[in-house]
């Protein structure tokens, strides 16, 4: 057929050398919604970087928009300052990790987890563009209950001021996940020792309006709508 050619996104992220797992590479996964939606559901990253010659990790809220991630805070903050002094930009890898399920064998050496992980290798960016900036700071709040940015006022010129941004984008990205049961050896199924899957799951408790509320302030349907 004639025509302009459909440009269409890849539905998974190319594997590169350092996102295929030396082991269990067949639990890895490169699929986009995967990703998205393991990211999604995560509250807290963990954003490693090296530092005088030393690995740090240290755990922060993020946010996502498309195929970007946002990390926020202080503009005292250690990475946040070595992201906007670095050229061309900070190298990092940052996790999210959820753990869905325990797994309890006959046996200690089989004993594991079900997990659902996401790994991102990049350069991570400060954030200079104040439109891009607000975005990311809108998704950062919205992460944590999606129409919250919305539901309260915005950061003024001088919070702005006080917060750096820092981009990764998600190029080279590996999921991992662990699902299933007990993988037991044949010659322990036998043995009196219980073995099975204990689920794990997220709850929210009722909230707790602040006693400083303003009269007749009611609880927003978006905080409902979490629990
Ligand atoms: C909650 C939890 C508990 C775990 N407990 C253990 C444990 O006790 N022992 C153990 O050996 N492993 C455990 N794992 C798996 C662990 O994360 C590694 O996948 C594993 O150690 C294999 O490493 P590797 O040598 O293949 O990694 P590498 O070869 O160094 O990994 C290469 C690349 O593969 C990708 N990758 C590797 N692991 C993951 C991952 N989990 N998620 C997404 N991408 C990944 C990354 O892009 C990484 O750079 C656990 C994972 C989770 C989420």
């Amino acid at each position: 057929m004639q025509g302009t050619p459909q440009t269409t996104t890849p539905a998974t992220y190319p594997p590169s050398d350092r996102t295929v797992p030396t082991r269990s590479a067949e639990r890895a996964s490169y699929d986009k919604e995967l990703v998205h939606a393991i990211l999604d559901e995560g509250y807290v990253c963990h954003l490693g970087f090296v530092r005088d010659g030393a690995p740090v990790v240290l755990p922060t809220l993020y946010g996502r928009v498309g195929e970007r991630l946002y990390v926020h805070g202080s503009t005292g903050s250690r990475p946040l300052r070595m992201t906007g002094q670095a050229d061309p930009g900070l190298a990092v890898c940052l996790t999210v990790t959820h753990v869905d399920a325990l797994i309890l064998a006959r046996s200690a050496f089989h004993h594991s987890i079900n997990y659902r992980s996401v790994v991102v290798h990049g350069i991570a960016h400060d954030v200079t563009d104040p439109e891009e900036k607000r975005a990311a700071l809108d998704a950062l709040v919205d992460h944590v209950v999606p129409g919250r940015a919305a539901g309260s006022r915005p950061a003024n010129k001088k919070e702005l001021a006080a917060t750096a941004v820092i981009r990764l984008d998600l190029n080279e990205v590996s999921a991992k996940l662990r699902t299933g049961g007990v993988n037991d050896e044949p010659e322990d199924l036998a043995l009196p020792h219980w073995a099975g899957v204990v689920p794990l799951r997220k709850g929210y408790d009722t909230p707790l309006a602040d006693p400083g509320l303003a009269p007749g302030t009611e609880l927003p349907e978006h905080v409902a709508a979490v629990l």
